[in-house]
């Protein structure tokens, strides 16, 4: 249930916000905020970049970097706290221009030097993704 998933995460369930969870949920490879506002052509670009925040902040989404310059939004794991260790690889396919999240390949613990101290991790393969294969 699209309410249950912003209630766990203590997020109000408002009309925008399940439009946009839902998009996520359906959408197979990470969107990008241009691509969200592209299918809500009605809604206002502040609404949809607070809402995405809004989810970031809580967890309930992660950002990714690919390296095309558009930061995109995918959906966190049940319980990830976005910590280095619940990260995932991502792949960042060259051909059609997807972002997936490799959910099952975390990215590899490395050793940190003391005094550092990481709050975020990511790592991007690329290549071509099935569909384009
Ligand atoms: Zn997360
Ligand atoms: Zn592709
Ligand atoms: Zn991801």
């Amino acid at each position: 249930m699209l309410e249950e998933k912003l209630e766990n995460k203590d997020i109000k369930p408002t009309a925008m916000r399940l439009l946009v969870l839902r998009q996520l949920v359906e959408s197979g490879a990470a969107i990008s905020l241009k691509s969200l506002e592209a299918k809500f052509e009605r809604a206002d670009k502040a609404t949809l970049f607070r809402t995405l925040k809004t989810f970031e902040d809580k967890k309930l989404i992660h950002s990714i970097e690919d390296g095309t310059g558009s930061v995109k939004y995918a959906l966190c794991e049940e319980g990830c706290e976005c910590a280095p260790q619940d990260q995932h690889i991502h792949f960042h396919c060259v051909k059609c221009g997807e972002t997936y999240c490799l959910t099952k390949s975390k990215i590899p613990q490395t050793h940190i030097p003391s005094g550092f101290k990481a709050s975020s991790a990511s790592m991007v393969y690329k290549g071509t993704c099935a569909n384009c294969n």
